[in-house]
């Protein structure tokens, strides 16, 4: 199945929640990533084009586990869904670093297939690095896999 869009994305849906997710367009060959010329825009995150970049949107990254949320599509998840979470940290989680706390947390499997397709990092991971099960549990195996990087 392919990705789906809505429209391009603006600061007037920064706070925009569901899926499809707005889009940003890069041009080939800026930034680090040569981003596809359509990508997905995560709810915690925010477009740098020119940077050929995503940036954080600290606000939304520090509400996904305060409020339970996909970090990818914003909606809140009930404690019996099924989802799925990134396992394997391959660097130190930090609050707005190379790898965020969100990394690690539950997101529905659309979502996470999403990622997977578009996301610099995640696009590099395989199979056997994800666990899936109800979001309780889940959220139970993140809190303990970011509890020894809280120390702020
Ligand atoms: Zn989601």
């Amino acid at each position: 199945m392919r990705v789906q869009f809505l429209q391009e994305w603006s600061t007037a849906l920064k706070e925009f929640v569901g899926l499809p997710r707005p889009f940003a367009k890069y041009k080939k060959g800026i930034g680090p990533h040569n981003l596809p010329s359509r990508t997905p825009i995560p709810w915690q995150s925010i477009p740098d084009t020119k940077a050929g970049n995503l940036r954080l949107f600290q606000r939304h990254e520090d509400n996904v586990y305060k409020d339970r949320v996909c970090a990818y599509c914003g909606i809140v998840f009930e404690f019996n869904e099924e989802a799925i979470r990134w396992t394997t940290i391959d660097k130190p989680l930090t609050k707005n670093g190379q790898r965020v706390f969100s990394d690690v947390h539950p997101f529905h499997f659309e979502c996470m297939r999403q990622a997977r397709i578009y996301c610099p990092h995640m696009k590099r991971t395989t199979d056997d690095e994800f666990e899936t099960g109800p979001y309780a549990q889940l959220r139970e195996n993140a809190d303990a896999q970011i509890a020894p990087y809280m120390i702020n």
